[in-house]
């Protein structure tokens, strides 16, 4: 219930009303006992410096940040983690004396929500599909997790080959490349990779378009991980799958940098059996959701 004890969390964002943020938090609030309430803010252009100053004075716990604002948010925190400063993005604003400490919790998040999946990075040869802020992020991760090769295809080849120099550097050896979408009929066809899908190229409401749509590409692979989760089973997934690979969405991912935030918020441990009922309330929300949608 609320009441004059209640503490505030919510999440910026433009737009921000599709968000199944609420879902996650306001859930993991009442099976953890906790007097809190998590709510959208819609942050007009120009309005972001007034909404981090005014969430701070009105005592938020807690702001998850969301497109089009993790980079630049960054400007108006007192404290950067570290890896969220080495990624370039926050999504989670944590309270601190004197202003907010920003981090990234969608990276971790990825890492569990691939452990959860079974999906093992260490030792394998990855695909990323794209080079946008999240690609750059997942390239950083695939280093730190000791992948044993990157390679980055995107539509703008530029974009992919300036993420797999800053990997080279931080890896000290040339651990990533970069291709254009077309050039991948280079990979050796006897190799099987994983394939993370970093575009946004099938969303809602184009579901059926897909960022590659050779089924030469889709035999090259054994795992398919889609970043997105709106649709659920996405035209890549389905690709992936009619060539015998394992395919993943990114609602776990999106569950996992939620789950991640809530217990800097809150010093609360989720155990795994609670992220699994977490995950069942945002697919309800979903299908809710699509139902206003439809
Ligand atoms: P971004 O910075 O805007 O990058 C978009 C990428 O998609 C770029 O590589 C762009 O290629 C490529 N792209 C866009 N339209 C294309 C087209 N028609 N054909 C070929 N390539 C195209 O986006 P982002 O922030 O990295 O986000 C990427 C995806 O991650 C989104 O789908 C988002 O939903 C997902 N995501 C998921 C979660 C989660 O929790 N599951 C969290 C964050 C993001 P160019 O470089 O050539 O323009």
């Amino acid at each position: 219930m609320i009441n004059g004890y209640t503490r505030t969390c919510g999440v910026f964002g433009n737009p921000v009303e599709h968000t199944m943020s609420p879902a996650i938090h306001n859930f993991l609030a009442e099976q953890t006992g906790q007097n809190l309430a998590y709510v959208p803010f819609h942050v007009e252009t120009g309005q972001l410096e007034a909404a981090v100053k005014g969430a701070y004075a009105l005592n938020l716990l807690g702001v998850n940040v969301t497109v089009p604002y993790k980079s630049d948010v960054m400007p108006f925190l007192k404290e950067i983690d570290s890896l969220a400063a080495q990624i370039g993005a926050v999504n989670t604003l944590v309270r601190a004396e004197g202003g907010f400490k920003g981090y990234n919790t969608d990276m971790p998040g990825l890492y569990r929500a691939m452990c959860a999946d079974k999906v093992v990075i260490e030792g394998e040869r990855v695909l990323i599909l794209g080079a946008g802020g999240v690609a750059r992020a997942v390239a950083m991760l695939l280093e730190k997790k000791k992948a044993s090769e990157i390679i980055l295809l995107n539509r703008t080849v530029e974009k992919a080959q300036a993420i797999a120099d800053e990997v080279n550097e931080i890896a000290g050896e040339r651990l990533a490349r970069a291709l254009s979408i077309a050039e991948f009929d280079t990979l050796p066809v006897n190799e099987r990779y994983l394939a993370i899908q970093a575009t946004n190229v099938g969303m809602y409401p184009k579901v059926d378009a897909c960022v590659i749509e050779d089924k030469e590409f889709f035999k090259r692979v054994h795992t398919g991980y889609d970043l997105i989760f709106n649709p659920l089973e996405t035209s890549f997934m389905q690709r992936v799958q009619a060539q015998g690979g394992r395919a993943f969405n990114g609602l776990k991912m999106l569950l996992y940098q939620g789950i991640i935030a809530y217990e800097l918020w809150t010093g609360c441990t989720v155990s795994e059996e609670l992220a699994e009922r977490t995950y069942g309330n945002m697919l309800a929300a979903m299908k809710a959701q699509h139902g206003n949608q439809e």
